[in-house]
């Protein structure tokens, strides 16, 4: 049975004490009754702190990216060892902004994903097509290339470490959502493509979130959907009481 999973990419916000609040009241207020993995993404400088604070809790600490170098000359970066010896063991990878701004390419992503899974962490996947992709009818090969370049080269076992996420660029932050139908039909091609390249057991077991404005007043419709295990949470992960209405939208 694929995991359901809530979580939130805190981008660059919240400063040391503001990242030790927002954790305390996500320890006081998130429920125990749901079966779900809660993963929380500070930015870098609060990780180890954060990794300390969650140690004897069930809430899973990610960073929002790594560099795919063991280690070197890469001024301000950070590598899957340096993540590991604060305890993150959990890494997004290939988010719509690090692509944008960044200028992430699939290419460079399938090396950050290998360094990831050499180390065995967790990769949560991000990908997802822009308005154009979508006007243009373009936004299943989009996808499909995103997917087949970034983790097509990986093995079968890899996958136990892989979890997706579906993040329209168009609904990232914008405050427009996909539909819930919009979400499923894609959550369904990519279990699909998942399947024709891996099998059955892998795609049925593989956890696909969806992202993109995602709030306490939409999350159950959209979690809804048979092939939509969750949410990746930027704007509303950063209020706890949002954040567990998301969380309560998997009842
Ligand atoms: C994100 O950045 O991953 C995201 C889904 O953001 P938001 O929820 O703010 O749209």
């Amino acid at each position: 049975m694929r995991k359901k999973i809530v979580a939130g990419n805190w981008k660059m916000n919240k400063n040391a004490e503001e990242t030790e609040d927002l954790l305390n009241e996500l320890i006081d207020k998130l429920p125990n009754d749901i079966e779900a993995q809660i993963i929380v993404a500070p930015t870098f400088v609060n990780l180890a702190s954060a990794s300390d604070h969650l140690e004897f809790t069930n809430i899973v600490v990610a960073a929002q990216n790594m560099h795919q170098a063991e280690s070197g000359a890469y001024t301000g970066e950070i590598s899957a060892d340096m993540l590991q010896s604060i305890g993150v063991n959990t890494v997004i990878l290939g988010h719509s902004e690090r692509r944008a701004y960044f200028n992430e390419t699939d290419s460079q992503l399938a090396y950050k994903v290998d360094t990831a899974l050499k180390h065995n962490m967790t990769v949560i996947f991000c990908f997802g097509e822009e308005l154009k992709d979508r006007q243009d009818n373009q936004h299943f090969n989009l996808v499909e290339t995103q997917l087949r370049d970034g983790l097509f080269h990986i093995s079968n076992e890899s996958w136990e470490n892989i979890i997706l996420a579906y993040e329209p660029v168009w609904a990232i932050g914008t405050g427009e959502t996909a539909s819930p139908e919009q979400a499923q039909e894609m959550h369904e091609f990519i279990r699909e493509t998942i399947r024709k390249r891996f099998g059955s057991d892998i795609a049925e077991d593989v956890s696909i979130l969806y992202g993109g404005s995602v709030k306490p007043d939409n999350a159950k419709e959209i979690f809804g959907k048979p092939d939509v295990d969750g949410g990746l949470i930027g704007g509303a992960a950063l209020k706890a009481d949002d954040f567990v209405g998301i969380v309560n939208g998997l009842r």
